[in-house]
């Protein structure tokens, strides 16, 4: 007889399981289980009430049952008497449509019955803060271009090798890590997988992260734009179809910088459906405080203003680094990790489907060029535009499904109407003397 769940845990020096589920706007909610109780909960599910979640539920509504997925377990690097366990959620035995991770899942279902698999890899961007999180946590990082910059890096050394050998442990192959763009901030690279996979990394890769840095006396975000004059925290998908067995990568081929046709309708979809799926890529207010920002102190905001593509060039939208993949450099450290994968599968697969044309590669720098390109389509001004974008769109609702369509909107809209119900010093300057 197999062994249990809780005698497999005792082996392993388990005592406690963070059954955990994200919701719509990227929370990650969870119950601590014990080991005594792991059998039961793992066949019954996790009870939570549904509409404490942001899941567009009722509080009349039955409890919402999360169960795991024992697959994608991970003992804590930090803590390994605990293991963390990403969970499906189900109400009355039917699986919950709008949750983030059953909508990715939906997703790579449509790829694989059109014939495809996706594999891909993301780049978290975020700032180490002070522990209220107003000001930077590291008085010494003053750099007008920190890029890179080493002594930055290595004062914060403790930090960064910590969770560098936490994915070493968990084996997701990392490889390398540096201080980004702006003071406060940096990236640590692992390896690309199948969306899944790179979706519950990323999940837990923002907790790692915020746990780790708090442990350490910092704050962690990835918020999209937390100092207004500082590069952004970006959160670049980078891409590859294969074929349905995942061995065979489909990207490169005999046209343009080596990539196939394939590839190029890929890249058509991405570009013709970024406006319609903004809401996911860039989902808050402060998004739009990243894109179409103003230039940074450190000479350049590394984020797109338009609906572009290029070569290797870090100032569209769209990035060909080589002819194995693309990366899509629009999604900030606000996207649910489920969703954004969800998003870059929909409207690539969208476009090989209908062999999007992507149009003409501009060979430009977008930054100080781009006044001339007078057709290149804007993205979203603001995150009423993403919605409404989203809200509207035959193909968003089509491929995230009605469930999900009216949930996130409904949600979203309720957001901005929060947002505009707050007064701002700023009005009061502009319009007491009107
Ligand atoms: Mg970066």
């Amino acid at each position: 007889m197999a062994a249990s769940l809780a005698e497999d845990a005792q082996a392993k020096g388990i005592n406690y399981f963070l059954m955990s589920f994200t919701d719509l706007f990227g929370v990650v909610r969870s119950k601590l289980v014990p080991r005594a109780a792991i059998d039961d909960i793992a066949a019954e599910g996790a009870g939570f009430a549904g509409f404490a979640a942001y899941l567009d539920m009722s509080p009349a509504d039955p409890d919402l049952l999360a169960m795991p997925d024992l697959t994608r377990m991970a003992q804590l690097p930090w803590k390994a008497e605990t293991a963390w366990v990403p969970c499906d959620i189900e109400m009355e035995g039917k699986r919950v449509e709008q949750a983030p991770r059953a909508t990715l899942q939906r997703l790579i279902t449509a790829a694989a019955e059109a014939g495809y698999s996706f594999k891909t890899g993301v780049e978290p961007e975020f700032f180490l803060l002070s522990p209220e999180g107003t000001g930077l946590s590291d008085a010494g990082d003053i750099r007008g271009k920190p890029c890179y910059d080493q002594q930055a890096l290595m004062r914060r050394y403790p930090v960064i090798t910590e969770i560098c050998d936490a994915m070493l442990e968990l084996g997701w192959e990392p490889y390398q890590n540096d201080h980004e763009d702006a003071n406060g901030q940096f990236e640590m690279n692992w390896g690309f997988t199948d969306p899944l996979t790179t979706a519950d990394r990323h999940n837990f890769f923002k907790f790692m992260v915020k746990t780790i840095a708090e442990s350490h006396g910092f704050r962690a975000t990835f918020m999209p734009k937390p100092m207004p004059n500082l590069t952004g925290n970006g959160c670049h998908v980078h891409l590859s179809v294969w074929n349905r067995a995942g061995k065979r990568n489909l990207m490169p081929g005999g046209g343009e910088l080596g990539l196939s046709d394939l590839a190029y309708h890929a890249i058509g979809g991405l570009l013709s459906r970024a406006k319609d799926m903004a809401l996911i890529t860039n989902p808050v207010v402060n998004s739009y405080k990243r894109i179409n920002s103003p230039v940074t102190l450190s000479g350049a905001t590394w984020s797109p203003n338009t609906v572009t593509y290029g070569g290797n060039n870090r100032t569209h939208m769209i990035r060909i680094p080589g002819d194995n993949r693309i990366e899509v450099r629009l999604a900030d450290g606000a996207a649910n990790p489920y969703l954004l994968q969800a998003a870059v599968i929909a409207a690539a697969l969208d476009g090989i489907q209908s062999r999007t044309p992507p149009g003409k590669r501009l060979d430009i720098d977008m930054y100080t060029e781009g006044h001339k390109v007078r057709a290149a389509p804007r993205l979203p001004l603001n995150m009423l535009d993403a919605i409404r974008g989203f809200e509207k769109s035959k193909f968003t609702r089509a491929a995230f499904g009605d469930e999900f369509h009216a949930a996130f909107t409904k949600l979203k809209m309720s957001e901005w109407n929060e947002y505009m119900r707050y007064f701002s010093d700023w009005e009061r300057e502009n319009a007491l003397d009107v």
